[in-house]
């Protein structure tokens, strides 16, 4: 009790159990959720080469649009723009702003099979929902009948009006894992010898066929192997993984990055978000590659030539700096909590999606953290950066 109220007080707010209350932008990592009911409804193939145009750039990666594979491998924003546009105007009737309220209906339930825009049901109170967007939200943002596809495309990259909880992204790798189910998140796996709820033993379909599940586990293989994420490779198991930049206009932007591994027989299934940490491939895939090795292989490392990782990961400190601590007030902290906690608004700023998938910020430039300490970075690690600025 004596440290409760300091702890209450902390401007930090420590007891903000971010893993199921805090709302971020999924950033591109949703670009997998796309691909997925895409495939569903045969909007999209796995070889599909969609057209090089559209309001979000390419950074004309290596295999140029060379099909969903390669799309999710280097986070090609104008490859999901246009495979969310595909989504969303099929079955055109020929009106459009027809068929963005239809399409935009029809994608919010396929989404929400998986868990976004409502609660997952855990065993601990106040998780939140995030949120997803439906039709009577722009109703009241545009007008009834005056909004379409193109005032909201940028949810196609996971940026926009989305907002997830990490538990939510999670709960996403699990899926890709299970191809296509999820048993609802729990701490407790018995009380004695009594059984739990059966709504945590009954597995959860999420409405995409199990085969279309193989081209976005292989995208996410390389994802680590080859794109974004070469910081979360291990030595023995093979990992698949995706990064997010999650865009924060509060501040720094957010990096997340979710995996499951093993690639086969997968026994670990993880979300992790930095917040003010920019690019999800610099920092958040190794945390959670690390958290993985944990747990799969404790005492034995998986990425050779990185010995200083943890302790490097361990000294890097991206919290902002606390104001004055005195002027902060229990309510001034509650409030702070609340608005966390809401979607996140961007109706009033035009979308402008980030485009710095595949070029992570040098860590040498990165803002000097609070720590006294210099981070350690080992040698393969500045070597792998630069390799990634130069493509
Ligand atoms: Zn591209």
């Amino acid at each position: 009790m004596k440290n409760f109220v300091p702890l209450q007080k902390d401007p930090l707010i420590p007891l903000y159990n971010r893993p199921i209350q805090a709302v971020y932008r999924p950033g591109s990592i949703f670009k997998l959720v796309q691909s997925l009911v895409g495939l569903q409804q045969g909007s999209l193939t796995p070889l599909a080469r969609l057209p090089d145009v559209g309001p979000m750039g390419c950074h004309h990666h290596g295999g140029n649009h060379n099909g969903l594979h390669n799309a999710i491998q280097f986070s090609c924003n104008v490859y999901f723009y246009q495979a969310f546009r595909q989504y969303i105007y099929h079955n055109e009737t020929g009106n459009t702003f027809k068929d963005s309220e239809r399409g935009l209906m029809r994608w919010r339930d396929a989404i929400g099979r998986f868990g976004f825009g409502r609660t997952l049901g855990m065993d601990l109170p106040n998780e939140k929902r995030g949120f997803v967007p439906d039709t009577s939200f722009f109703n009241r943002v545009y007008g009834r009948g005056s909004w379409k596809f193109s005032n909201w495309y940028s949810m196609a990259i996971g940026e926009g009006e989305l907002g997830v909880v990490p538990l939510q992204m999670a709960n996403l790798a699990a899926i890709i894992a299970n191809r296509g189910h999820y048993f609802t998140p729990h701490l407790i796996k018995a009380i004695g010898k009594g059984k739990i709820d059966p709504k945590f033993t009954t597995p959860n379909y999420v409405g995409v066929d199990s085969t279309h599940f193989s081209v976005v586990i292989d995208g996410m293989e390389d994802v680590v192997k080859a794109g974004t994420a070469r910081l979360a490779i291990m030595k023995d198991y093979i990992v698949c993984g995706k990064t997010g930049t999650s865009e924060n206009k509060k501040g720094k932007d957010h990096a997340a990055f979710i995996a499951f591994a093993p690639k086969h027989n997968p026994r670990i299934a993880i979300a992790c978000y930095v917040e003010n940490a920019g690019f999800g491939g610099v920092v958040a895939a190794p945390i959670a590659s690390l958290v993985m090795e944990k747990y799969l292989s404790p005492g034995v490392p998986q990425r050779p030539n990185l010995e200083n990782f943890e302790k490097y990961m361990r000294d890097l400190n991206f919290m902002p700096k606390p104001e004055g601590k005195e002027a902060k007030t229990k309510k001034e902290t509650e409030a702070k909590a609340a608005s966390k906690t809401s979607p996140p608004d961007t109706r009033k700023e035009e979308a402008k999606p980030k485009n710095d998938e595949i070029t992570p910020p040098d860590p040498a430039k990165r803002d000097k953290p609070d720590s006294t300490k210099k981070p350690v970075i080992t040698e393969p690690l500045v070597r792998r950066v630069k390799d990634d600025k130069a493509r």
